[in-house]
């Protein structure tokens, strides 16, 4: 076109691909993130919602309209405690899949478990630990970003940052040096080098282990001191990244708290007073309830005929004493341990041990999206246009979670 003027012509392609860029979603109910609305209709405009009102309001001009009858939609649910680059235990032991699971074997499965994932509904995962698979999780993050593979967005926390000892592969000959399953790092020098080396790998967030089984017994125990955590989390913070500590002893949650962490993942044996500290200190709970119910049943429990181990038990004391502190909770199942695409399952087992269906999907929707830092979880102007339709209504039985019929992340249509 050598005679058509440049600024006409780049109007002109602005124009086009603005006036395609609208879509109006109309489905037989709203579920924002707070509330569920009925009647409500979205309009979306590149990767944001534009409106979310009364459908009589949502102008559908220029826009192309989709119709969910019988659905609700919501916000893309979040996944704030995944493993992409583990898969189910009962397939192969997590022992085997470090030790003897080379990366690029391990990241080829990942790009199955990144489409299951969004296809399911799951719109952002924070990815808590690659398990021995090195910086692949930053490169999966990219491989999704730059439209590679189909997938959520990914918040990233690289190899992991356990204390020297407390966190390897078991059962080899002590004099062989065996893949880890995360970072070994203890006291001033050491911590601080490896929480920046981290983040400057590309972690979101910096993932702690406050405490594992280790040492010559079978109870789990406090690792890092609390001064190696307030350090750990000092440097983090000096960087804008946030920090995720692994918890399940009462000890290992309170150093966790009174070093500044911004989720305790587990939280298995808190107590009452742990909990209240929690609360006081805005730390959310990732209380991944879907991970303890699966190897319970990968040990060989038979759920609904046998009586329910001492360990979920235990786990559905804890989870209630959580809810009555008062304690911010954040759905993360710890999926990995269990197939990806099953994430669902954490918030059904949230209803399960006591929470009401729409707290429950809080947790995974506007809750995430607060503690995460990110524009996710309500479905209001200005937000990214994730968002899912289930048939039928969640808010009223959780099931339907597991009927996704549609989903959009930033915009754009994956199923
Ligand atoms: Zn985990």
């Amino acid at each position: 076109m050598p005679h058509m003027n440049l600024s006409r012509l780049v109007f002109l392609l602005a124009f086009a691909a603005q006036a395609q860029e609208y879509t109006v979603l109309k489905p037989a109910r709203v579920f924002d993130g707070e509330a569920t609305r009925e009647g409500w209709a979205v309009r979306v405009r590149g990767n944001r919602i534009e409106s979310a009102g009364p459908a009589a309001n949502i102008d559908a001009a220029n826009a192309k309209v989709i119709d969910l009858p019988g659905a609700t939609l919501l916000p893309g649910l979040v996944e704030a405690h995944s493993h992409i680059l583990l898969h189910a235990y009962n397939e192969t032991p997590w022992n085997d899949q470090v030790a003897k699971e080379g990366i690029a074997l391990r990241a080829a499965r990942a790009v199955n478990h990144l489409r299951s994932t969004l296809m399911a509904g799951f719109t952002t995962i924070r990815d808590l630990g690659t398990e021995g698979a090195g910086y692949a999780d930053v490169e999966l993050k990219q491989a999704v970003n730059q439209g590679i593979v189909p997938g959520p967005r990914v918040l990233v926390s690289t190899r992991a940052i356990v204390a020297t000892g407390s966190y390897a592969p078991k059962g080899f000959a002590l004099e062989w040096r065996v893949p880890q399953g995360a970072e070994e790092a203890d006291g001033v020098d050491s911590l601080i080098r490896t929480v920046r080396d981290q983040i400057g790998h590309g972690a979101d967030w910096i993932k702690l282990y406050a405490d594992y089984r280790w040492g010559a017994g079978p109870a789990a125990r406090p690792t890092f001191s609390l001064e190696e955590l307030k350090l750990a989390v000092e440097t983090a913070k000096s960087a804008g990244i946030p920090v995720s500590v692994h918890a399940s002893t009462p000890e290992g949650m309170r150093r966790a708290v009174l070093a500044g962490v911004e989720t305790i993942e587990h939280g298995d044996a808190g107590t009452p007073e742990v909990f209240k500290l929690m609360a006081e200190r805005h730390v959310a709970l990732c209380p991944t309830l879907a991970a303890g119910d699966a190897t319970a049943q990968y040990a060989g429990w038979r759920k609904g005929e046998s009586p329910e181990p001492q360990s979920l038990q235990r786990k559905r004391a804890s989870f209630k004493a959580a809810l009555d502190a008062g304690v911010t909770i954040l759905s993360g199942s710890d999926v990995g341990v269990f197939p990806h695409g099953d994430n669902a399952r954490e918030i059904e087992m949230m209803v399960a041990y006591g929470m009401a269906p729409t707290d429950a999907l809080k947790s995974a929707t506007s809750i995430a999206g607060r503690v995460l830092h990110m524009d996710i979880g309500t479905v209001k102007q200005g937000m990214f246009a994730d968002l899912i339709a289930v048939d039928g209504d969640p808010t009223k039985d959780i099931a339907a979670l597991r009927k996704v019929k549609f989903v959009m992340k930033a915009g754009t249509v994956y199923r």
